[in-house]
């Protein structure tokens, strides 16, 4: 019962009835989880905790947490969603059965790779937190691989570094994706892992060091122009990514400079500016490294200034100086905005999704025939994307977000479609009786053309009018199976 406190200390203001739903989670888990054992002998209850501690450290809502700590019981202790329900309300039903059915996709190895990715993000679009649960449980799975047999430890530990840790990263949840990757690399590749950890533990104890007498170098000289309100810290990079960068240098680790960085954390963006001043008036930056990620932000949002600087004594530091607001995003991503569509704020705060999505090239790819008859259009789509011929992997993942195009409702919420997608699409993905009445459409904010295919990250509003019907002529501008069976028995139907 200790260890519950565990979890609401890290929750920041907890109520009452915070307090009282995770307990009631916390007991009824371990009550039904009772007599089960992991792998390594330990209670089965274990891992059901850690996944709700894992979620609380990520800052999420007591919902969220309390759905971490029953995720596996619909699956492994035979409880039924309605008892979920019953006793935790709807929200944390839908989660733990969401989480549920993402765990029964299972991992069939590159050639599915895409069709893997594409269930992930079905799921995502569904509700993001799902997804956020699903990590958290594959936190404490890879920290407990050494349990699980021998041949299923490298399965567990690919799938984790192929699906697990492109979907972290995709959502901007650096956190768990570099946790996740160190913990995979020594399973997927060990003997690239032993060679990089001998490269680095060279290297790490000189530079911790170093970097800590650099640091208070800085913190003088920062006091010295009254900057007082600041946090530093240093981060020294995880196996996986210095892997990933040696393999670019030659395994040469002298040519990699930011090994180490040393990080300034500060209330504003105009204090940032004035901190990069002040530091490139004492040491001299190394040309061509000075990066404003600030006014120009890196694809996945990422946000900060960078400079590499000559610390006088034959080294190099990377700085890197941002705003908490800046480190909060680049750490927790997406987990950082869920929040706010939990408390139902009243604006759709949703820009941080359009910005991980690549922009659309929607004439580059061929048509995807999308001509199914009676399963769900979904369900068809995967079916699809399991049939088409086999890619290098590197090539299947982008091919994924090439294919597919998220749009959103002006509420905020996600639809998946594919490609060349029109408003028609996305009204019938809404519901058929959006569809079968639309009079006009906007897309971020201007009226459009029905035809006119969609783009990444569109704003989609469709208006509706009981006066009009669907024409034949759509089914020459629509992409979905969805919109062309509904048409179609519209056409049936009413003519
Ligand atoms: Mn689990």
């Amino acid at each position: 019962m200790e260890r519950i406190k565990e979890i609401i200390n890290l929750i920041k203001d907890p109520s009452e009835e915070d307090k009282k739903l995770i307990l009631k989670a916390f007991q009824f888990a371990q009550k039904k989880h009772e007599n089960q054992k992991r792998f390594s002998g330990e209670p089965y209850f274990n891992h059901a905790f850690e996944t709700g501690k894992n979620l609380a450290e990520l800052n999420m809502s007591p919902t969220v947490i309390a759905a971490g700590l029953l995720h596996d019981i619909i699956e492994d202790a035979g409880i039924e969603e309605s008892i979920i329900e019953k006793e935790f309300g709807k929200e944390v039903a839908f989660l733990v059965n969401g989480v549920t059915k993402l765990g029964r996709i299972k991992y069939q190895g590159a050639k599915r790779h895409r069709e893997s990715l594409r269930k992930f993000f079905v799921a995502v679009s569904q509700d993001i937190r799902v997804i956020i649960i699903k990590l958290a449980d594959r936190l404490h799975n890879m920290k407990t691989l050494d349990y699980v047999l021998k041949h299923k430890r490298e399965r567990i530990a690919k799938e984790t570094l192929e699906i697990y840790v492109p979907v972290a990263y995709r959502l901007g949840i650096r956190k768990l994706s570099r946790q996740l990757e160190d913990l995979a690399f020594p399973y997927v590749y060990p003997q690239e892992y032993e060679k990089t950890k001998k490269l680095a533990k060279e290297k790490d104890k000189e530079d911790a060091k170093k970097l800590k007498n650099f640091q208070k170098s800085v913190k003088k000289a920062l006091a010295k122009n009254n900057i007082i309100n600041f946090i530093t810290d240093y981060r020294i990079k995880t196996y996986y990514s210095l892997y990933k960068k040696l393999l670019k240098k030659d395994w040469n680790i002298e040519k990699i400079y930011d090994i180490s960085a040393l990080r300034i954390i500060l209330p504003e963006i105009s204090d940032c500016y004035n901190v990069l001043g002040i530091i490139h008036g004492i040491w001299r930056p190394l040309p061509g490294r000075i990066k404003d990620y600030i006014a120009f932000p890196k694809p996945n949002g990422y946000q900060a200034l960078h400079t590499t600087i000559f610390t006088g004594d034959g080294n190099l530091v990377e700085i890197q100086i941002k705003t908490t607001k800046m480190h909060q995003e680049s750490e927790f991503g997406i987990a950082s905005h869920v929040f706010y569509k939990e408390k139902k704020k009243t604006t759709a705060n949703f820009s941080w999704i359009r910005r991980l999505l690549p922009l659309g090239s929607k004439d580059s790819f061929s048509k995807i025939k999308t001509d199914f008859e009676d399963i769900p259009g979904w369900i068809k789509e995967l079916v699809e994307y399991q049939e088409k011929k086999e890619d290098t992997s590197e090539e299947l993942k982008s091919d994924f977000f090439k294919k597919r195009i998220f749009v959103f409702t002006p509420k905020g919420d996600v639809i998946d479609l594919p490609i060349d997608s029109t408003p028609i699409d996305f009204a019938y993905a809404i519901h058929s009786d959006i569809g079968d009445h639309i009079a006009a459409c906007k897309v971020n904010g201007k009226m459009t053309s029905l035809e006119e295919g969609l783009s990444n990250g569109d704003i989609v509003e469709i208006v509706t009018s009981k006066k009009n019907k669907p024409s034949p002529k759509w089914l020459d501008h629509v992409r979905t199976a969805a919109a062309k069976k509904h048409i179609r028995s519209y056409l049936q139907n009413n003519n």
